[in-house]
């Protein structure tokens, strides 16, 4: 699909859209005065573009999720039609889209994962998934992974081990954070990918023996942690992982609101490491977030613990009918249109090589890491050093190399995913190869301007 419509250029209406967010609309994340957002007009497939026509290759697909592009016509359609024929219906009942979508997610999870708790999105998923976890267990603690983003609600949060956790870190929700494998900068002064794996499943083992194996509910991991750096875990790491949980008794859960649903050429990422856990965790690609949805992949087991125990938890939207049907004609579509297989083939044989060969070019290019259409690159001060292109958590004047390499990107008409000192390359698992090309080069340009910051 190769979107050729850009409106028509209405900057007038874009002033009125932009004049009305500045007002009204509180946006996440943000110091509400310092931020200048983009009125956005229209978008399709891989592109969108704004009220003065100008477009962009997105990058970015959304806060990672729009896997099939915007404006899938065959999934706009089954909104369209399920609205027609029930917008809405509570969740006590059997309703088709739902009963549908919950069949057609869990023929993909893999092994036992066989009922779905719908959610809203990704952080209310992690909340459920815990809370499942604690009951089942009769246990309080959760592990997770310093470099990790697992959402925005209280539980979600305080498990995320991002900066975005500080301000609402009680101390007391009950988390410990480890280290999980990540070679380039290893915590374990690692030298390969083995000792790499074999050093964090040392390490997670320790922490368990000192935090009381019998006091631990949950390990939380992002399969291939996504907004913290695209680390793929090293040969073993998982299956290691899910090890120690059967040794302790521990529910293995995993994340995969950002990696799940072809994003790295798999329907789930876990496929890669031939690794089940107890619980998956999923939203964004399930339905490409055209209508907010969420959910929690579950096994046999811990559905037992609540076939006549009540589950204590429930939201009023809980398997929505319009984001189910959405959810249902997206597996369709990825299906018809092989969008899984090709994500990975486009990895395979475009980006991954593009990106390596752009990393040969600029200095500034520490590492490229990835696969299927989640890639990351490092960007780096000093290749020697591996000092990071801009510091940790760094804003205003100490953010200026990846500002500068982000408005480069958008003046060649790339929006650019940007995280710290890190760009992601995570556009549609169906961007077509000169889309993905065009990409490149724009990519190409800027990281000539992040080539400016190297010392
Ligand atoms: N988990 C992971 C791995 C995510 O990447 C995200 C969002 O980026 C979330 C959870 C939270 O999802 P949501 O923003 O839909 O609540």
């Amino acid at each position: 699909m190769t979107p050729q419509a850009v409106d028509p250029a209405n900057p007038g209406a874009g002033a009125a859209v932009k004049a009305a967010d500045r007002a009204h609309v509180f946006h996440s994340w943000s110091a509400q005065g310092l931020i200048d957002p983009l009125a956005v007009a229209g978008a399709e497939g891989s592109y969108f573009w704004d009220y003065d026509g100008k477009r962009y290759l997105d990058f970015t697909s959304g806060l990672v999720y729009t896997n099939i592009g915007y404006q899938h016509p065959k999934v706009v359609a089954a909104i369209q039609e399920q609205a027609g024929k029930l917008t809405t219906f509570a969740p006590a009942f059997a309703v088709e889209a739902r009963s549908e979508a919950a069949r057609l997610i869990a023929e993909r999870t893999p092994g036992d994962l066989d009922k779905i708790f719908f959610t809203n999105g990704g952080a209310e998923a992690v909340e459920n998934a815990i809370r499942m976890a604690r009951l089942h267990t009769g246990r309080p603690k959760v592990l997770s992974a310093y470099r990790s983003y697992h959402g925005g609600t209280q539980t979600a949060i305080n498990v995320t081990g991002d900066p975005r956790r500080w301000p609402s870190d009680t101390g007391t929700a009950g988390v410990v954070h480890f280290w999980a494998p990540f070679l380039y900068r290893s915590p374990f002064h690692s030298a390969t990918e083995e000792e790499e794996g074999a050093r964090a499943l040392r390490h997670l083992e320790e922490t368990i023996a000192f935090e009381g194996p019998a006091t631990i509910a949950a390990i939380v991991l992002e399969t291939i942690p996504g907004t913290a750096g695209i680390m793929v875990p090293p040969p073993g790491y998982l299956a290691g992982v899910r090890e120690i949980c059967d040794r302790y008794g521990i529910v293995f859960v995993l994340d995969e609101v950002m990696a799940g649903f072809g994003r790295t050429g798999k329907w789930f990422a876990a496929e890669h490491f031939g690794v089940v856990p107890d619980l998956i965790t999923f939203a964004k690609g399930v339905n490409s977030g055209y209508v907010p949805l969420g959910g929690v992949a579950i096994s046999a087991e811990i559905a037992a613990t609540f076939e006549t125990r009540p589950y204590p938890g429930g939201l009023t939207y809980s398997g929505h009918p319009l984001a189910c049907a959405a959810a249902v004609a997206t597996i369709r579509v990825m299906e018809e249109e092989q969008i899984v297989e090709r994500a990975a083939a486009i990895g395979e044989t475009v980006i991954g090589p593009g990106l390596r060969e752009l990393a040969e070019r600029h200095p500034s290019v520490g590492e490229v890491r990835g696969t299927g259409v989640f890639w990351a690159l490092d960007l780096v001060r000093d290749r020697e050093t591996r000092e990071p292109l801009v510091p940790y958590n760094a804003s205003g004047e100490a953010n200026a190399a990846m500002a500068s390499f982000a408005a480069a990107c958008k003046a060649h008409g790339l929006w650019p995913f940007v995280n710290m000192n890190r760009t992601h390359v995570v556009p549609p698992c169906n961007i077509s190869e000169a889309e993905a090309k065009e990409g490149l080069a724009a990519l190409d340009a800027a990281l000539g301007v992040a080539d400016g910051y190297v010392a």
